[in-house]
């Protein structure tokens, strides 16, 4: 029986490197992937990076819709073979980047992100379903590990940074499994994890997104400097407004940022709109 590398040397395809080629064959860790993400019958799949479509195969089979985004035409007449006979699939030839995501929602219903992530593209396209996607129920995806420690960090720890705390307001993130680069053909110079975020639930409301975020920065504008420091600095305030305002949340004075948990990175969040440095609508 041919396999995959067989079907894309047939048609001629050439991997592209600046796409982030790096496909999966493995029949055991697609039908893992696809259990990770918890997908079932009644449920609707958003898959970013369609490659030679082995991942998008193995959630056709257990999905009820899945839609699949591919930037690379020349994998039409591959995808056209190897997804031969999946009728709850459509593949989208476009950038990602480029799609209105309120648009694509109101097609979609309630969702799932399940993807093998192309790299150069990683955070960005996590941080945009974290804090746009309003139908988005999780996301399932394989990144690089050093990312996957990231997005999965404890305050305080070197791998916490505002990514996390982003996530974590969301909901609850955890690496489901490890895949050493030997997995993946071309071979990249790194080893990957599947992350499986759950925006169902561990997350928590904050009083608002924008007053959030404004506290995300706050607390990582510079690592090597205290929160006070930081809130004076991106808040252009005096030392004894800052001082006012940790009292106020409850922050100890001469802490860093990084060692706020997201929770009390809510609180503070809280305290900027009190005293009224929050100037966007929630
Ligand atoms: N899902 C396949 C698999 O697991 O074998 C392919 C994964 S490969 C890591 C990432 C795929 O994303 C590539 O096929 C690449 O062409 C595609 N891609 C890269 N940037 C994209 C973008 N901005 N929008 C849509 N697809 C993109």
């Amino acid at each position: 029986m041919e396999t995959l590398n067989d079907t894309l040397r047939r048609h001629g395809f050439a991997f592209k490197k600046q796409y982030g080629q790096n496909f999966i064959t493995d029949r055991n860790l697609l039908e893992a992937i696809v259990s990770d993400a918890g997908v079932d019958g009644s449920k609707t799949v958003l898959e970013i990076g369609t490659g030679a479509g082995a991942l998008t195969r193995a959630l056709s089979r257990r999905a009820a819709r899945v839609v699949s985004y591919e930037i690379d035409r020349s994998l039409q007449a591959v995808l056209a073979e190897t997804l031969e006979g999946c009728g709850n699939v459509e593949v989208v030839f476009r950038d990602f980047a480029r799609e209105d995501l309120p648009a694509l929602e109101r097609s979609l219903g309630r969702y799932l992100v399940v993807a093998n992530l192309p790299y150069y593209v990683t955070t960005p396209i996590i941080m945009r379903f974290v804090e746009e996607g309003k139908c988005c129920d999780g996301m399932t995806v394989m990144v690089q590990e050093e990312v996957a420690r990231r997005f999965c960090a404890q305050a305080g720890t070197a791998d916490y940074g505002a990514v996390t705390a982003a996530i974590a307001r969301r909901g609850s993130c955890r690496i489901t499994r490890t895949v050493p680069r030997t997995m993946f053909t071309p071979r990249p110079n790194v080893d990957s994890a599947v992350v499986h975020m759950d925006f169902t639930r561990g997350g928590f409301p904050v009083c608002s997104d924008a007053a959030y975020r404004m506290a995300v920065r706050c607390a990582f504008l510079s690592r090597r400097k205290t929160l006070e420091n930081n809130l004076i600095a991106m808040l252009k305030i005096s030392r004894p407004a800052a001082r006012a305002l940790l009292a106020a949340a409850d922050v100890a004075e001469g802490v860093r940022g990084e060692t706020l948990s997201p929770a009390q990175l809510a609180v503070l969040a809280e305290q900027l709109v009190q005293a009224g440095y929050v100037k966007e609508q929630p």
